[in-house]
């Protein structure tokens, strides 16, 4: 049964210094003809499922996602015909989640209203700093007043779930800097109850990233190691007791507001993905699109990746995926899905992490302390 779909959506007003995503800026020439590629991506792919597994109008669509880039940028419409060929195929479920991604400065009145009449009723607003000299810093295209505005039409549209989506560990960010850009949000979620999403992400450049032209590696203007864990504490205190639940290492929700599309990645389900490098996990198989967008609006159905899923990398991924989510690990359901009880297997290391209050392991679940979290990497890799 596959009932997430993620749709890459490329466009975008600038390219920002530190993205490393499949976002092109400058070829917004190209919006129908992607448009029109997407569309048949849908069917091609689509009509070789049903062939593959039977009628797929049995099963029922429980999110969509669309990403990117920009989805905020482009036509509503385009968002809206890329939804209805899918329920062509595979009905939404009455419940369905619809997720856009957009930049505060994409977001207008008219736009709003256009997405929530296809059933978009979630709206991730990539504010990422609301301080202008940081957004400056990271390359960003838009402007703290342009953020307040942008978060506030989302939120007064009355769309159900509005998500912010801030970054860490930026340079010339401080831990008092990015105080400033907590209380906002906080601010925000005080006067807008549909504000119940927060995501924060520590920034990770790729070597070649062009902010290092700017901010070399090593710059004195990146936050030190443990300045970058002193925000992690802070955003984490801040938006818990502004009454949101952690529940994944970088995420944060009001109660019932968790991103269901996000959740169906972390526990390991299978999700379709349409558009120019999009990733897509089925029967066992992640596949991708190509990165190159002339590359895949040539060739829409070509893979630039293809990984067969073995059972050691499933057992990676449960472990690594299962130790980001604040629950953590069900250790039950992980001895069904792989045989074997994590607990013994590992017992040695178990015990090491929860000597030093890394990991916890109560009520039949193994998972991170508040003190493990800021370096869940470290723990999740001694497993492997
Ligand atoms: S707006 Fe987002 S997707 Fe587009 S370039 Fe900036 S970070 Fe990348």
């Amino acid at each position: 049964m596959v009932s997430h779909t993620y749709i890459h959506i490329p466009f975008c007003s600038h390219k920002c210094d530190f993205c490393d995503f499949a976002a092109f800026a400058g070829v917004d020439h190209l919006t129908d003809e992607y448009e029109q590629v997407v569309l048949k991506e849908i069917d091609d792919r689509l009509s070789a499922l049903e062939q593959k597994r039977g009628d797929l109008s049995q099963e029922s669509m429980k999110s969509v996602f669309f990403g990117g880039g920009t989805p905020g940028l482009v036509e509503p419409r385009i968002l809206g015909s890329m939804l209805e060929k899918l329920n062509s195929y595979i009905k939404p479920a009455a419940d369905c989640e619809i997720t856009i991604e957009t930049t505060p400065h994409a977001i207008t009145r008219d736009k709003l209203e256009q997405w929530k009449s296809f059933g978009i009723n979630r709206i991730s607003v990539g504010v990422e700093s609301f301080l202008d000299e940081e957004l400056k810093a990271m390359g960003r295209d838009h402007y703290r007043q342009e953020a307040f505005q942008g978060l506030e039409l989302a939120c007064q549209s009355g769309v159900d779930v509005v998500g912010l989506d801030l970054m860490y560990g930026l340079p010339t960010q401080s831990v008092e800097s990015f105080a400033k850009s907590l209380e906002c949000a906080v601010d925000f979620t005080s006067r807008f109850k549909n504000l119940r999403h927060v995501s924060a992400y520590g920034l990770h450049l790729a070597d070649n990233s062009p902010l290092y032209s700017r901010f070399p590696k090593g710059a004195a203007a990146y936050p030190a190691d443990n300045i970058y864990v002193q925000m992690f504490e802070l955003l984490v205190e801040t938006l818990e007791r502004a009454g949101f639940e952690h529940y994944e290492v970088s995420n944060f929700a009001r109660p019932g507001s968790q991103s269901r599309h996000n959740m169906a990645y972390w526990k390991n389900a299978e999700y379709l993905a349409f558009g120019v490098s999009a990733h897509r996990y089925l029967d066992g198989v992640r596949t991708s699109n190509w990165r190159s967008l002339k590359r895949y609006m040539r060739d829409w159905l070509g893979d630039e990746t293809v990984d067969v899923i073995d059972e050691s990398t499933r057992l990676r991924e449960s472990i690594m995926l299962g130790l980001r989510l604040r629950r953590g690990i069900d250790l039950k359901v992980f001895e069904q899905e792989h045989g074997f009880d994590l607990s013994k297997r590992f017992r040695s290391e178990i015990e090491k992490f929860a000597d030093a209050g890394l990991l916890e392991q109560c009520d039949g679940r193994l998972y991170l302390t508040k003190k493990g979290v800021p370096v869940s990497n470290s723990v999740i890799s001694a497993f492997f």
